[in-house]
């Protein structure tokens, strides 16, 4: 442990015996008086069935032991409220309250979807500026903010590829090209969307080549799904030219936007060739992630999309916006009443925030995965040489000599006081430690994150069973982590006697 981080207090240990083992036989919460009425059989007044004696095991505990245990537990539950939430990909950004704020205002919390379109003006348009600002910060021309998620926009974006080709082309074509360096819910998505995926290579710089661009592209290529700036954290320097090659073969570019937080403010991916896109609300406009929702992901697309866009479309008719859901090409509902709204506003409010300083807040979010990456960069192995952008990516390379592993360095993080990184993805970097500060944390803060990781680089070199064993200061260690999500132990049962 490293002094800095002990002073910070960040090294907290979270280590705490269940209440069960807080038990001791007849404490209790709450006295009762003597009682001053007839007592009543409980199986008399039940039915022996209904009428139990006690619970097996149940802890005995005083009030205030259940009140300070539940609310130390409370607060270990690790948050960007609490600390940098490095998770690469992710983009855990700090959720600032002016959006919460916003969002709670009486007349757009209170709001109901079924309430008259006449009575909802303010609540249109809250859709409308939104729906501009993002055309305005992608350089595309309209979109929907239907889709719940990213992944959600992803499909979403596909269905009106192959809308476009079916109305314009007579069909939709086979195939969507994925380049190897994609986020793994774009296969997923163009697989879901009818498609067949053909993986397009990276280079040695990591960047689309464009060379087997060109060999593999036909009239079969429906269009290639490109992340951008790509899972390795580096901009697509060839992607004006992808565009072009696709075009000439009347296939369309989709781009995954949901890293659109290192380009705000400085580059419109309408500018350099993509047809349509989605972005993250719930990472770069600094939404809550949720667990598991809501969120929101938005697709913009140029003006060749519109007409399939999904309904209800929002337009303006003599000054009043109203809900269309006559489109004849649309590709149908995604979502129920217009999207998550909620989180909507949350965007708007931190569009609105910054204006046009946007550009500060990428430039920020780079420059600190940027300063993250040459204060470990002598430690940790760097896979590829490109300039990063919002991320960082390492590999285990040097450390896995030691026999320690991009996982145990994640889960001895856990001991310094940090969320860990991103483990093993993108998959084309064996090994993978992903890094995002995002432009939430300040200069102390990633100094005590370097701290932790330099700490941890020393201790593999050192100690690499330390490492290979952590976490040590939480209550359990290694859990086995697919078993924990598919058959989750939700319910607390009586330990039987001898078990
Ligand atoms: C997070 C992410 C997604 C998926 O977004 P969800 O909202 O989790 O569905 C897709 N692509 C990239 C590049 C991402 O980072």
């Amino acid at each position: 442990m490293t002094e800095r981080i002990k002073k910070a207090g960040r090294h907290i240990s979270q280590n705490e015996g269940l209440i069960f083992e807080q038990s001791a036989p007849g404490k209790r919460g709450v006295e009762f008086p003597p009682l001053d009425v007839p007592a009543i059989d409980a199986r008399t007044a039940l039915g022996a069935a209904y009428a139990r004696e006690g619970v097996a095991g149940f802890p005995e505990v005083s009030e205030i032991e259940v009140m300070r245990h539940f609310t130390r537990l409370s607060t270990w539950n690790y948050a960007i409220d609490l600390g940098m939430y490095p998770l690469g990909s992710c983009t855990m950004k700090y959720n600032p309250r002016v959006n919460e704020f916003v969002a709670r205002l009486d007349g757009i919390a209170t709001e109901h979807p079924y309430q008259p379109q006449e009575l909802s003006q303010g609540c249109l348009k809250i859709l409308k500026l939104l729906l501009e600002c993002l055309a305005e910060i992608t350089g595309m021309d309209t979109g929907t903010l239907e889709p719940a998620a990213g992944a959600q926009g992803e499909l979403t974006g596909l269905l009106l590829i192959r809308a476009y080709l079916e109305d314009t082309q007579g069909r939709p074509r086979k195939k969507v090209l994925i380049p190897d360096s994609a986020h793994g819910t774009n296969p997923a998505t163009a697989v879901i969307a009818g498609y067949e995926v053909e993986n397009v290579p990276s280079d040695e710089r990591g960047q689309i080549d464009i060379a087997r661009l060109k060999q593999i592209v036909n009239s079969d290529v429906a269009g290639m799904m490109v992340t951008n700036p790509s899972t390795l954290g580096v901009f697509e320097q060839n992607i004006a030219e992808a565009a072009e090659v696709l075009h000439a073969h009347g296939a369309l570019l989709y781009m995954d936007g949901a890293n659109m937080n290192a380009l705000a403010g400085v580059a419109r991916p309408g500018d350099f060739g993509v047809d349509v896109m989605h972005l993250n609300l719930h990472k770069t406009f600094s939404t809550p992630h949720g667990g598991g929702g809501p969120g929101a992901g938005p697709v913009m697309v140029k003006k060749i999309l519109e007409p399939y866009l999904p309904i209800p479309v929002l337009e303006e008719k003599d000054g009043r916006l109203a809900l269309d859901n006559q489109k004849r090409k649309s590709i149908g509902r995604v979502r129920a009443f217009g999207g998550n709204f909620g989180v909507l506003v949350r965007a708007l409010a931190y569009t609105l925030a910054y204006g046009p300083g946007i550009r500060q807040a990428t430039e920020d979010a780079v420059l600190n995965a940027n300063y993250i990456r040459k204060k470990l960069e002598d430690v940790y192995d760097m896979p590829f040489n490109s300039p990063s952008m919002h991320e960082v990516v390492f590999s285990d390379a040097r450390q896995k000599k030691n026999g320690v592993s991009t996982m145990d360095i994640a889960k001895r993080l856990i001991d310094y006081g940090f969320h860990p990184y991103t483990t093993a993805f993108p998959l084309i970097v064996p090994g993978a430690m992903m890094i995002e500060p995002t432009e939430s944390e300040s200069r102390q803060e990633c100094d005590l994150f370097v701290d932790a990781m330099r700490a941890i680089a020393e201790e593999a070199a050192k100690n690499p069973e330390l490492v290979k064993t952590a976490p040590h200061h939480t209550r359990v260690s290694r859990l086995d982590e697919t078993a924990a999500a598919r058959k989750p132990v939700l319910r607390w049962k009586p330990k039987v006697h001898g078990s």
